[in-house]
């Protein structure tokens, strides 16, 4: 057990529920990797506490934490400044506390995208992209993709006043053209129309990705009505989720022959990113990455 003093810098996360997080492992391994006297302590939060608990990041001199579900969007109006990608997706999943001014970030959507530039070498300039959903997650990752020159971008939500809301703000800040196509439910109603307009943007597109938590454990049988048999080897697509690691929609993609990715690098990059805000330092990824796959493994 490491020792902690009266000099040992605090950082840590706030979200409800909490108890299941890795980045406690993840931070706490690169930090006793480079010798820092720094820890990081996983805070539960209830919903309607967080105003007081960004309060304390500054009256206990925390460095700075994380904010996870459900507050990422109310911690963006608790900021005294924010990055552009926390003031374009409404969203802070990063809070670094710079001499007493709180600036929030968003590390999820650059997270992302360095996840998928890791694994695909895709550089996400090109073609256009799908978004399932329209949560904290797929904003971070449209308001990424936006401020990475991706031209074009689809949003199909469940509720698509949600998907519209998204479109429109991206629509407004940025050169990217976000339109709403509808939740692919249609598509499975044998709505012909609906499934003649995705095969067609399913040519256009490049890269998929799943932000729901369709499928997530402990309800990995839960299907996404998706047209997977509109795919082909020329698209990636990415389901955010990492629990389970191959996940339903994974395993549907690829039997097409589309490129599958996981939530897990952008997991590990987000949480590098926001180390690096932190610390000043470069972190040590590999260490990261070997803590977060243990922590998987042990699920
Ligand atoms: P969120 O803000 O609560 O959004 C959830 C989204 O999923 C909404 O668009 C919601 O649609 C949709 N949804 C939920 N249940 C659904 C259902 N039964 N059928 C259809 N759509 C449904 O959550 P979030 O923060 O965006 O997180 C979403 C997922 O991303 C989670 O699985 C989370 O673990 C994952 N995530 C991963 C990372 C990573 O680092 N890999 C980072 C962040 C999040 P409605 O609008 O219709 O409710």
């Amino acid at each position: 057990m490491r020792a902690v003093s009266g000099k040992t810098r605090v950082c840590g996360i706030f979200g409800c529920p909490i108890g299941h997080s890795f980045s406690p492992a993840m931070h706490n391994v690169a930090f006793e990797h480079l010798g820092l006297d720094w820890v990081y302590v996983p805070y539960s939060v209830e919903p309607g506490s967080l105003p007081s608990a960004v309060a304390a990041v500054k009256s206990l001199n925390l460095a700075g934490v994380n904010v996870t579900v459900p507050h990422k969007q109310e911690a963006a109006g608790l900021m005294d400044n924010l990055s552009p990608a926390a003031r374009l997706s409404g969203a802070v999943n990063t809070i670094v506390n710079s001499k007493g001014k709180l600036v929030g970030h968003n590390t999820d959507g650059e997270g992302f995208i360095q996840g998928l530039r890791e694994s695909t070498g895709i550089i996400p300039n090109y073609g256009a992209t799908i978004i399932l959903g329209a949560g904290g997650a797929a904003r971070a990752v449209a308001a990424a993709l936006a401020l990475n020159n991706m031209p074009e971008i689809f949003v199909s939500n469940r509720t698509s006043s949600k998907a519209a809301a998204l479109a429109e703000l991206i629509n407004n800040n940025t050169d990217c053209k976000v339109s709403v196509l509808a939740w692919p439910e249609c598509y499975r109603e044998s709505n012909l129309k609906e499934k003649g307009k995705w095969q067609e943007i399913l040519k256009r597109v490049s890269l998929v990705v799943q932000t729901t938590p369709l499928g997530m454990h402990p309800r990995e049988n839960e299907e996404i009505p998706f047209p997977f048999n509109f795919l082909c080897p020329e698209h990636t697509v990415v389901d955010l989720v990492y629990n389970p690691s191959y996940t339903n929609f994974m395993e549907q993609s690829n039997k097409y022959g589309a490129r599958v990715l996981n939530g897990i690098g952008m997991l590990l990059h987000q949480g590098a990113i926001a180390f690096k805000l932190w610390t000043g330092l470069e972190p040590p990824i590999e260490v990261m990455r070997k803590a977060l796959h243990s922590e998987i493994a042990r699920l």
